[in-house]
């Protein structure tokens, strides 16, 4: 079988038996839980495809690595193999510090516009959880990824930007509303109906494809009505235009309820629910963070914009065994690129140790397995990963009494291979 590359033809992803994947270990701990994640991979492949279909997995420099080797922390080559292969993992990369340096991960979502960062967030039965319910929760979160305070547009104290800043708000009457101006720094968010309705579109198809009921629209447009606001309108807009028979939402309630009355607004909405239709409704952002520790299983499907997300998939998380353990992947839609990652970072202090937990980057790889169509790989590797939790073979940060069995990373990436 020789390796080729996954493509994308007239919309259809075409993934060969043995497909080229490119990745990128990662900084730090990145290298140990990448070689556990590998063994897992590779088993669960072998174990579903008894060697019709096999992984060439292909390495590709970024990071600390990179920067010694080249001089580049995402040296040309490695974007130019991303943009050509389509579908990639990585480990956590170091974000280098100093003036003029962006972070790798947000660069590389900026150049491949990644657009939709995809973090499903729900419960392995025996994971340690500071919450007495942490089943309630099965979230998947749709979080935008090129916008928004990430585009990175921001002015320092008293720099020529910030004064330009200032001498525009003044021209437009609203310099009076910065409370300092002086002593203020500025930064930029900008939120476009384009890019709010590609990653609703990726949020209600997911929603449609794996029977989801609900779709919440998360912002702070009570407060940034012309940003958050808007995300939340063009969402709606765009829902009930493109896919009126498939969705009701709280506008279309609240209407019924305005020229009909409350009990035909519950009456529509009880019919919508019993034709199978997507219910698509709103919360602002503090409210949401209530709502998800008290109700979490309120939520199916979350979209919202690039700040909002990053701190509720982190929060989400947290109910259910913390960045250890949550997934996610970088993914657009229309041009089929996608990066899956482990969430979590480099975490340096431990590196070398063959200490932590290799799951977040292991169900980062099944959720790669399903977007590549090979769902009977991403079912048994999450198989693998539950029934060593229940079976209390776990990583030192999940052994929460001493029936614990506590595994290295790579014992622990060994023991599910083996038991897949
Ligand atoms: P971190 O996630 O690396 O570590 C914070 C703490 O979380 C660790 O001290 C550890 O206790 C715990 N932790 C992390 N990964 C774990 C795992 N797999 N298993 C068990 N526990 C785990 O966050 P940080 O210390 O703020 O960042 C370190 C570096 O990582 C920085 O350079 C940062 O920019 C980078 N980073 C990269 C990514 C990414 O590549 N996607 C994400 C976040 C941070």
């Amino acid at each position: 079988m020789t390796a080729e590359k996954i493509t994308k033809v007239n919309g259809k992803m075409m993934v060969p038996d043995n497909p080229m994947i490119p990745y990128i270990q990662g900084d730090g701990i990145g290298p140990e839980i990448w070689q556990a994640a590998q063994k897992v991979f590779d088993a669960a492949v072998q174990k579903a495809y008894q060697g019709a279909r096999r992984v060439s997995w292909q390495s590709l420099l970024a990071g600390e690595v990179a920067f010694k080797e080249t001089g580049q922390w995402l040296p040309d080559d490695t974007l130019r193999v991303l943009k050509e292969d389509l579908v990639a993992i990585k480990g956590p990369l170091t974000t280098p510090i100093g003036e003029g340096h962006r972070s790798i991960n947000v660069t590389l979502r900026q150049k491949l516009d990644l657009y939709a960062c995809f973090r499903p967030v729900n419960y392995y039965e025996g994971t340690p959880s500071p919450v007495i319910h942490p089943e309630r929760v099965n979230i998947d979160v749709f979080r935008e990824n090129t916008e928004d305070i990430y585009a990175g547009i921001e002015a320092d104290v008293g720099t020529p930007a910030a004064q330009a800043i200032k001498q525009l708000l003044a021209s437009q009457g609203q310099l009076e509303k910065v409370r300092f101006p002086e002593t203020a720094a500025f930064a930029i968010k900008p939120i476009s109906s384009e890019g709010t309705k590609r990653l609703v579109k990726a949020a209600i198809e997911h929603t449609l494809n794996h029977q989801r009921h609900t779709l919440t629209l998360v912002h702070k447009g009570n407060i940034m009505k012309k940003t958050e606001g808007s995300f939340k309108k063009w969402g709606y807009d765009f829902l009930e235009n493109q896919y009126a028979e498939q969705v009701f939402t709280t506008p279309q309630y609240e209407q019924i309820a305005q020229n009909s009355g409350a009990d035909a607004a519950d009456q529509a909405l009880a019919n919508a629910k019993q034709a199978g239709k997507v219910i698509v409704n709103d919360v602002i952002t503090d409210n949401f963070f209530q709502q998800a520790l008290l109700r979490p299983e309120n939520f199916e499907v979350v979209a919202t914009m690039n700040l909002n997300g990053d701190y509720i998939s982190d929060a989400l998380a947290a109910q259910v065994g913390g960045i250890g353990i949550a997934p996610g992947g970088n993914i657009n839609y229309e041009t089929g690129h996608a990066i899956f990652e482990a969430t979590h970072g480099t975490a340096p202090q431990f590196a070398g140790q063959n200490r932590l937990n290799p799951t977040s980057i292991i169900l980062s790889g099944a959720m790669m397995f399903d977007y590549i169509g090979w769902s009977e790989v991403a079912t048994l590797i999450r198989q693998g990963i539950q029934s060593a939790i229940k079976r209390h073979h776990v990583t030192e940060d999940f052994a929460t009494d001493d029936t614990a069995t506590i595994l290295s990373t790579s014992g622990f990436g060994d023991y599910v291979a083996n038991h897949l």
